[in-house]
């Protein structure tokens, strides 16, 4: 089979479904199936299920009461039946021509004129045309590439290519799999007595087996990529433990038990002579920072330069102030890189960064990839990653070996997507909060309701306490977004004229928004008018009250995220969801998940059932190949078999992964690179 002889429009409409070679045909799979290999009486054709009957024309007419329709009456040895097409074409009434036998199929309901069918699908027949033996496929297709030539490609697609089973007899034994070559061939053309409930719910045998051969290839691929990174060098990091023990004396704070387990993680693999690639992850509020702080102190403490980077530079200069804190009093030089940087003073930073003569460097994750390399980097930490997509690998340039890559996130990744999406990556939790949080009280009030809410800021704001205003979300329009939002400020400013209100947005100089910032955190502001810039990690515990406008247009991630800018000192913490019905169903679902669980880990396998992992991934992580086959929800047990099988291959037989990766990934192989 040859795809250059197909004709170019053939061929552009396959590319739009995903098939660029003959076996994607093979993996295209029904969405459902008809079954034609029956006929039915009409007198004994249960009515609303899909039949299929065979009849002759007895009459054809077009009425045009009560608008233009086609009326055809058939009649067979049982009985009569009419069918109806409310739309038609010319073709379609030559081949309910009178005389014309039939094979209609499709649902028998009670109608008008009696017993009818709608919209049949209707083929002309003569007597005694054979019955297929199969169900008929229905594939998912684009315009322009109709049902049958999809079919006959996938039938010449079947033929061409070899089916063999990629995994060895006795691995197909032990597991009890459907060998590979039957399993598509069930699936293209299921036998009639095959249950079609197991075909329609994917649990069939066959189905079993494609879906395990798909997440053991992602599995392999997975841990090839994880194998790979393991024959690359990093420096082994061997601290002396001295600037690591000031800092812990130096806190107001001793860590929790999480945050030294995680810590022991870190620093077991940053004393291995590969690079690290982890994954932090801990709620919002859980102290990652300070873990990022005690791993560039393992870096420093080497002779080696550490590097944190954020996805914006609000973030990044949080960041930058907290380590500059904590850093240099240990004598530490700490630098701050930000793409608005006047050229000179960047210059100069970045040759000091390329001297090796400045130990911590913090900033946005651009401008480290685009213009830095540094001395002796031992390690990168890369603030909220999930931004990014953990396959964007940063590039860093730096002289001699890769650096060691610590990627924090606040958005607990379900433990599925973890085991597959993730399975590169070696993931540490903080699974406990630092004591004296208080748990947010989240509160659903229609935006009807926004003056009463403005007057509990100003209860909130006069015992001392400070509150943020979230302002809503404008897709469509960036300008839209920043006028509503300097609109709610001029408004919140004048109903609470007793109080400092401050505004921070996208569109401030930096320099700006450090301003404001440190006039929130000052507490000569009290109440802080934002766009979702604050979305990630801005830490000002005396905040206890956060509004958010148009809650309902935002997503479960951000908002959890927002939520948990509260709740970070003593005192009682409230958020308050402002939402504009009518709500949508999934927005409903939504504000239903936050409003009942604080535990971000909840919230994620929400918004995952929600949105499913392609969305819940984001498109940054298109380089991810998506499953197709299997669910993540629902296939667990298949995933966890898929992932031991991978290991064991990769262990003692390593042909059979290469020809089962060749197969699932063949013309994909961008897929494969890190
Ligand atoms: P996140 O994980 O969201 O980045 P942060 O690192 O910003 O959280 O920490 C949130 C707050 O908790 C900060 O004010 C931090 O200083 C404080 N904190 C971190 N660890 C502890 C601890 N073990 N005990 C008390 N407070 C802590
Ligand atoms: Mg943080």
């Amino acid at each position: 089979m040859d795809f250059t002889k197909l004709p170019k429009a053939t061929v552009s409409r396959l590319e739009k479904l995903g098939i660029r070679q003959p076996f994607d045909l093979v993996l295209h799979l029904p969405l459902r199936y008809e079954d034609e290999t029956h006929i039915f009486n009409i007198a004994d054709a249960p009515m609303h299920a899909s039949v299929q009957v065979e009849a002759s024309v007895a009459h054809s007419e077009v009425s045009y009461k009560p608008r233009k329709q086609l009326l055809a009456r058939v009649i067979d040895d049982s009985g009569e039946l009419w069918v109806r097409l409310l739309n038609f074409y010319p073709s379609q009434q030559q081949l309910l021509a009178v005389g014309n036998r039939v094979r209609l199929l499709g649902e028998i309901r009670r109608g008008f004129h009696g017993d009818e069918m709608i919209h049949p699908k209707i083929r002309v027949v003569s007597a005694g045309t054979a019955l297929p033996d199969a169900l008929t496929p229905v594939y998912p297709t684009v315009s322009g590439l109709s049902q049958p030539t999809l079919r006959r490609l996938i039938q010449d697609a079947l033929a061409a290519c070899s089916l063999h089973d990629t995994l060895p007899a006795e691995l197909v034994e032990r597991l009890d799999l459907e060998d590979f070559g039957r399993a598509v061939r069930l699936l293209h053309q299921p036998p009639p007595e095959v249950a079609q409930r197991q075909l329609a719910e994917r649990v069939h045998p066959a189905w079993l087996r494609l879906k395990f051969d798909e997440l053991l290839a992602q599995q392999l691929s997975m841990r090839l990529a994880y194998q790979r990174r393991r024959e690359r060098t990093a420096p082994v990091l061997t601290p002396t433990g001295t600037l690591s023990e000031s800092l812990l004396a130096q806190l107001p704070f001793g860590l929790t038990g999480a945050q030294q387990r995680v810590l022991a993680e870190i620093r077991r693999d940053l004393a291995s002579p590969y690079p690290m690639q982890r994954l932090l992850q801990g709620d919002v509020g859980s102290g990652k920072t300070i873990v990022a702080a005690l791993a560039a102190l393992v870096a420093i403490e080497s002779g080696h330069q550490a590097a944190l980077m954020a996805p914006t530079e609000i973030l990044a200069e949080q960041h930058y102030r907290k380590l500059a804190d904590w850093l240099t009093p240990l004598g530490i030089e700490v630098v701050w890189l930000a793409g608005s940087q006047k050229s000179k003073a960047k210059a100069a930073t970045i040759a000091r960064i390329e001297s090796g003569e400045v130990q911590m460097a913090v900033g946005t994750h651009a401008l480290f990839q685009e213009s830095v390399g540094f001395a002796r980097l031992g390690l990168a930490i890369v603030d909220e990653q999930h931004r990014f997509g953990v396959h964007q690998r940063l590039a860093l340039r730096n002289k001699g070996g890769s650096p060691h890559m610590l990627m924090m996130s606040a958005t607990p990744i379900p433990r599925t997507l973890a085991m597959s999406y993730y399975a590169d990556l070696d993931v540490s939790v903080i699974d406990e909060m630092p004591p004296g949080r208080t748990p947010v009280r989240t509160r659903l009030v229609q935006d009807a309701r926004r003056d009463e809410m403005v007057d509990y800021v100003r209860t909130v704001c006069a015992t001392g306490r400070q509150a943020y205003w979230v302002c809503p979300l404008i897709e469509e329009s960036e300008a839209l977004q920043l006028q509503t939002a300097i609109d709610t400020h001029a408004q919140l400013a004048e109903e609470l004229a007793e109080f400092g209100v401050g505004l921070v947005h996208g569109r401030l100089k930096p320099a700006e928004k450090a301003a404001v910032m440190a006039d929130f955190v000052a507490g000569t502001l009290q109440v802080l008018v934002a766009t979702t810039v604050i979305e990630v990690g801005v830490d000002v515990p005396n905040a206890t009250l956060m509004v958010i406008e148009h809650a309902e247009r935002m997503g479960l991630a951000q908002l959890h995220q927002l939520r948990g800018r509260v709740g970070r000192g003593g005192g009682e913490s409230n958020c308050v969801l402002l939402y504009s019905a009518p709500l949508s169903e999934t927005a409903k679902q939504r504000l239903k998940a936050i409003y009942e669980s604080t535990d971000g880990f909840v919230i994620a396998r929400e918004d995952l059932r929600i949105r499913g992992p392609g969305e819940f991934l984001g498109s940054r992580q298109s380089g991810a190949p998506m499953l197709r086959f299997a669910d993540l929800e629902r296939d667990t047990d298949i995933l966890e078999q898929a992932r031991d099988v991978a290991e064991q291959l990769l262990q003692s037989q390593l042909a059979v992964a290469e020809a089962h990766l060749q197969r699932w990934l063949a013309g994909r192989e961008e897929l494969l690179k890190t």
